[in-house]
């Protein structure tokens, strides 16, 4: 059986998961009368402390659908270098918000440097775009971004009049990172942002789906982009009641993908042609020194171990990897260097 460790999205429903989508009550959720999807916004809203969530389609749309909510023609986000809704999203906000992006330096703990963040935002002149939102990410390449600097970052953006969005694409995965009550964590990280994205169909487990959470009336607004986006869904029910089963039942687990993470780094370590890192979270990064790293993967491949990269190879760990799949893997890895 392959090892897919390419990303957390490559996930299938589990069966009580299944289960859950084949009971779901489902209604026409463009007219809001999906009871499924209603629960589901309630459930999350609730969740993360916010007064309205909107069932998204995708991650990239949430996250769209949130700037386009907080910026309009002629604004500009701050953003991360590295951040998704800068570098891997086609450039959306741009091309179909008329939102320029200011990109930052991401630090090596993939914050944005305060005094960064301060110089960029711009004085009230006609020369410049007007600034007006703060985009973080958290878990931003597998790393959580430090709660005091949550608080220190927003802090700055509201005291310059900016509204603030994180994507929390996997902000549960940040939630058990840091211990304790994972639940009260994502509460506690979604209070220090106005808006929030996070995405169901990564180590949630879900086949499809995020949630935009926020203030009611810029959840309002985020419905009508959502429908010109050309994401109003009809019984869309199937999909939430899916997303609901994640969040009762796959939360806590992030646990486990977490240790299996570092299970597979201990695995790997002492390999000299191998730089890398503890990972906090699901997600390792492993440099291949010497330019092997394209040779490494394909040789990982023909074993049935699938993972990403070039130079820096990434692999995730997930709800469908177990202990017996992550030692295939650094069993073929460290085949790949007994033979080359
Ligand atoms: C996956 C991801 C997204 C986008 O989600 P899609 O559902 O794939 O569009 C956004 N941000 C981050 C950080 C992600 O990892």
């Amino acid at each position: 059986m392959t090892v897919d460790l390419r990303s957390d999205t490559v996930t299938r429903p589990t069966a009580a998961m299944r289960e859950a989508m084949h009971r779901a009550e489902l209604g026409d959720d463009v007219f809001g009368d999906d009871p499924s999807v209603n629960a589901l916004q309630e459930q999350i809203a609730a969740l993360l402390g916010k007064e309205a969530a909107l069932f998204m389609p995708s991650g990239t749309q949430s996250n769209l659908a949130g700037i386009m909510s907080h910026c309009g023609r002629g604004d500009e986000y701050i953003v991360g270098q590295g951040a998704h809704c800068y570098r891997y999203e086609a450039g959306g906000a741009a091309v179909l918000g008329s939102v320029q992006p200011q990109p930052l330096p991401n630090q090596p703990d993939g914050s944005l440097g305060l005094a960064d963040i301060e110089a960029a935002i711009k004085p009230d002149d006609e020369h410049f775009a007007r600034s007006r939102l703060l985009a973080l990410e958290n878990t931003i390449g597998g790393r959580v971004l430090p709660m005091t600097y949550l608080a220190e970052a927003t802090a700055l953006a509201r005291r310059h009049g900016l509204g603030t969005h994180l994507d929390g694409a996997r902000l549960f995965n940040a939630a058990v990172a840091l211990g304790g009550d994972a639940r009260a964590n994502a509460k506690a990280i979604a209070g220090h942002f106005d808006s929030v994205s996070v995405c169901f169909s990564k180590g949630l487990g879900a086949p499809v789906g995020s949630a935009l959470v926020g203030p009611k009336e810029l959840i309002q607004r985020a419905h009508r982009w959502r429908k010109m986006l050309g994401g109003g869904m009809r019984q869309a029910g199937v999909l939430a009641a899916a997303a609901q089963h994640a969040l009762e039942h796959h939360i806590d687990r992030l646990a486990d993908d977490h240790a299996l993470a570092t299970l597979l780094a201990e695995g790997l370590s002492g390999i000299d042609a191998l730089e890398l890192q503890r990972p906090q979270t699901n997600i390792l990064f492993v440099n291949v020194r010497g330019g092997r790293g394209a040779q490494l993967l394909a040789h990982l491949k023909a074993q049935d171990v699938l993972a990403t990269g070039l130079i820096g190879l990434r692999f995730v760990t997930h709800l469908d990897v177990d202990r017996a799949g992550i030692d295939r893997a650094i069993a073929a890895v460290r085949g790949f260097f007994k033979d080359h």
